[in-house]
């Protein structure tokens, strides 16, 4: 009889653990982004939902200055989701040229747009209607829950996947993944304040080509088997 293939599980963190790594993350790291640094860029800064989602959108695969760089030109000409199915295709392209893929990008935008026109230009306040609208993942989604709509929820971008990865906190083989489980796993408390602790710390420590463990406060407890001795 053929054996049964085995499936490698990702090691994950106790939760016990869970909860001491969000309290030594929330000693360390500053917390809300809107009040310590003067208002967050690109689709965290927007003034309001339809932004916010638009510029989520520009920021895929993008860097964050060429992200706020294209929201900013697009919504110099065109702030609701009327004007911005009224330019013209050069003019949209024109104007998200520095977040790259603009071609695919503008027509996401355009899709996004009309489905909004037909609901009648609401943008939808929960994670599952904003998850149904066309362009939108669950990265946009949370992004638009939380700083939008301040909902208490943890968004998910490359760099708090990969501290989540790398310690066994939320695994997961995509950010939607990740962000499922760490909403399972984070504690209440810490699900405000979360994503800026976890973007910072993957900015500033675990960052993604050189870590740096040796100084590390959650080493001790990550997981990473990669993670410098
Ligand atoms: S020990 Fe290294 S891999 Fe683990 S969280 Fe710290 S910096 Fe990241």
């Amino acid at each position: 009889m053929a054996k049964a293939k085995k499936t490698l599980q990702p090691r994950e963190l106790a939760s016990l653990d869970v909860e001491t790594m969000f309290r030594r993350l929330s000693d360390a790291m500053p917390g809300n982004w809107r009040d310590d640094h003067g208002g967050a860029k690109g689709p965290k800064g927007q003034p309001d939902a339809f932004r916010a989602c638009v510029a989520c959108m520009l920021s895929a695969q993008s860097l964050d200055t060429n992200t706020a760089k294209a929201a900013e030109q697009l919504f110099a000409i065109a702030k609701t989701p009327e004007a911005m199915l009224a330019l013209d295709d050069d003019t949209l392209i024109d104007a998200i040229r520095p977040a790259g893929l603009y071609n695919n990008k503008a027509k996401s935008i355009r899709k996004f747009c009309a489905a909004l026109m037909e609901r009648g230009g609401t943008v939808p306040e929960s994670r599952a209607g904003l998850m149904e609208m066309p362009g939108i993942g669950r990265k946009c989604a949370d992004i638009v829950m939380s700083f939008t709509f301040g909902a208490n929820v943890i968004a998910v971008d490359t760099h708090v996947g990969r501290v989540c990865n790398r310690t066994g906190l939320a695994p997961g083989k995509t950010e939607a993944k990740v962000a499922e489980r760490l909403d399972k796993r984070a504690p209440e408390w810490a699900k405000a304040e979360g994503h800026f602790w976890l973007i910072q710390f993957g900015k500033k420590i675990c960052t993604s080509r050189a870590p740096k463990c040796s100084d590390c406060f959650l080493r001790d407890l990550c997981l990473w088997e990669n993670k410098a001795r």
